[in-house]
């Protein structure tokens, strides 16, 4: 398959690695690039030889997010979970329409059975944030960034909401409640992030621990991801995840109510204006 917003490649034995590559746009996950995405990693976990998935970024930033800007209809896909209904008008279609891209893409890239590591460097915003919380390791250049302002656009944050897993309650509450960043040592700390290297350190960081992991049988690597995913899932993550994303809704049919779109638009000013720091 060719690929147009993603590269892949086999940079060690055993190992995957997918791409993002539209730096242009700060890696902005257009819906094509869902799904290209999703497709790589489909052919990552049913490629026998390979044992360990790198999910990386080109550019300056890892992922700024959702594309807003671009075309959110899913005309010319074909869908991957059972959701159906994607044209319907109203809250009907865009809840299809997002638990299709959004939340089942995510769900199924954090289940697939082999380990998957992200390599952050730059900056990670909402959207970027989910694409890293379905990886299982995730090593972090020194400069990196995290965040999720999505509140700003009258949600309580992005589809896939595993954020008190992630940063734990209290710090993901901060997170959301001031749509700040954390830093890569700050990420460390909470247990977020596995490691913490130079930028220039980061490629090869990565790729020596996805190096040590291949090393181990598949089927060991495959149970041990098992054990802990269900784990989570038995203290309730799959369940607090779907009720985050019915919340998610409301916001979206709240905003189309009042603003006529999806998101409060005054969120786009507070992102904008905090990221340039005034
Ligand atoms: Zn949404």
């Amino acid at each position: 398959m060719t690929y147009k917003t993603i590269r892949t490649d086999t940079p060690a034995d055993h190992v995957a690695r997918i791409t993002l590559a539209r730096p242009d746009r700060r890696n902005a996950q257009s819906i094509e690039l869902l799904y290209e995405l999703n497709a790589a990693f489909d052919a990552a976990a049913r490629d026998a030889s390979i044992k360990v998935i790198v999910l990386a970024g080109d550019g300056p930033h890892f992922s700024s997010g959702h594309d807003l800007g671009g075309d959110r209809t899913m005309s010319g896909f074909t869908p991957v979970t059972p959701w159906g209904g994607f044209d319907a008008p109203g809250a009907e279609g865009r809840q299809a329409r997002e638990e299709e891209y959004y939340l089942g893409f995510c769900r199924r890239w954090r289940d697939i059975p082999k380990p998957t590591i992200a390599q952050a460097h730059g900056k990670t915003i909402a959207g970027g944030l989910m694409l890293i919380a379905v990886c299982d390791l995730i090593v972090a250049s020194q400069e990196a960034t995290f965040s999720d302002p999505t509140v700003a656009f009258g949600v309580n944050g992005v589809e896939w909401f595993s954020h008190p897993w992630d940063f734990g309650p209290r710090k993901a509450k901060e997170l959301l409640f001031t749509g700040g960043m954390l830093t890569a040592a700050e990420a460390h700390a909470v247990g977020f992030v596995n490691h913490v290297v130079p930028r220039d350190e980061l490629e090869g960081f990565v790729l020596s621990l996805a190096g040590r992991i291949a090393a181990r049988p598949a089927m060991g690597l495959r149970l041990a991801k098992m054990a802990v995913n269900q784990a989570q899932d038995a203290q309730g993550l799959q369940t607090a995840v779907n009720a985050a994303m019915a919340l998610h809704h409301v916001g979206h049919a709240h905003n189309q109510e009042r603003f006529g779109q999806s998101i409060d638009p005054a969120g786009v000013d507070i992102i904008r204006r905090e990221a340039r720091g005034s």
